[in-house]
């Protein structure tokens, strides 16, 4: 067996446990970091070696290098602490995730450069987020901005990790305060009545912003309706993954990346609110990359 590495000896107690490759057997050892006790292996195959790749967010987590965090999840470890992680390039729109077993996800935003934390959230049993208040953060800029829920839509607010990923880059690309979710899905992933099509926590509905800046109700052909930054959301929804949108065309005039739903016979009027669909976001699931010399640690508290 591989000896573990001399830095072994000297992981931080934040540190769960490592996976160290054991080349001469050819082994992948899943390695309890505060006794060394072995919790399970596997053979290193060819079919494995092929997830393997260097980590491209090491630099963004400096407080757990030189050892890269693990979301190892072609082979299924269980971390009980797990967290997946989420960078979201304001910029680019693409998301890196960092898998683990847990039900917690964790949201950092960055910019190629620099990364700074949004924020934590748990997931309920069918893996969705339930969604209240006021979501605030500052965005890559130092802008302060967030998303709220209106208020008694709780309960049919549930999104899923994936999608809030995607409106937290949303709102922190544009920089706003104001944006309001009307709602995305119950809390087992169904379509909150009357809608048939908020399934999963990937659908839903916005309101859309007023010139004032207050998270209130307009309409598309309100003289409060904020042309430049609705333009500027839709822009942005889609940029980070709703790939189609529903509004109302007013006087010839339609928010891009949106058709409206009286031209589509969408029998339910969208003058009051956004509908945000086809969600097929740039995600890039991300898995530790070791050299099979290299010491990777699995998990942190
Ligand atoms: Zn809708």
């Amino acid at each position: 067996m591989l000896e573990p590495e001399a830095s072994l000896g000297v992981l931080p107690d934040s540190i769960l446990c490592v996976i160290i490759a054991d080349l001469q057997n050819k082994m992948l050892l899943l390695v309890r970091a505060s006794n060394g006790e072995i919790i399970t292996t596997t053979p290193i195959t060819e079919d494995l070696r092929k997830w393997l790749s260097v980590d491209p967010l090491v630099d963004n987590y400096p407080d757990i290098s030189p050892y890269a965090y693990c979301a190892w999840n072609p082979l299924r470890f269980v971390d009980p602490d797990g967290k997946d992680i989420y960078t979201i390039n304001e910029e680019t729109g693409t998301i890196e995730q960092v898998r683990t077993e847990g039900n917690m996800h964790s949201y950092y935003l960055t910019n190629g450069t620099n990364t700074s934390f949004v924020g934590s959230f748990q997931q309920n049993e069918n893996g969705l987020i339930p969604l209240s208040g006021n979501v605030a953060f500052n965005n890559m800029s130092g802008e302060a901005c967030g998303f709220s829920v209106k208020e008694g839509n709780e309960s049919r607010s549930y999104i899923s990790p994936n999608a809030l990923a995607s409106l937290i880059g949303a709102v922190g690309s544009l920089g706003y305060t104001d944006v309001t979710v009307i709602g995305f899905s119950l809390s087992d992933g169904s379509s909150p009545s009357p809608s048939k099509s908020h399934k999963n926590g990937n659908v839903g509905d916005l309101r859309y912003l007023r010139t004032d800046g207050v998270s209130a109700p307009t309409l598309v052909n309100g003289k409060n309706f904020d042309v430049r930054r609705n333009e500027a959301m839709t822009a942005a929804l889609f940029k980070f993954g709703w790939k189609d949108m529903i509004s109302e065309r007013v006087d010839g005039y339609l928010l891009p990346y949106t058709s409206a739903a009286s031209e589509r016979h969408i029998s339910s009027d969208h003058s009051n609110h956004l509908h945000i669909q086809r969600y097929n976001p740039n995600i890039l699931e991300t898995y530790m990359g070791i050299n099979f010399t290299d010491i990777m640690v699995y998990g942190k508290r």
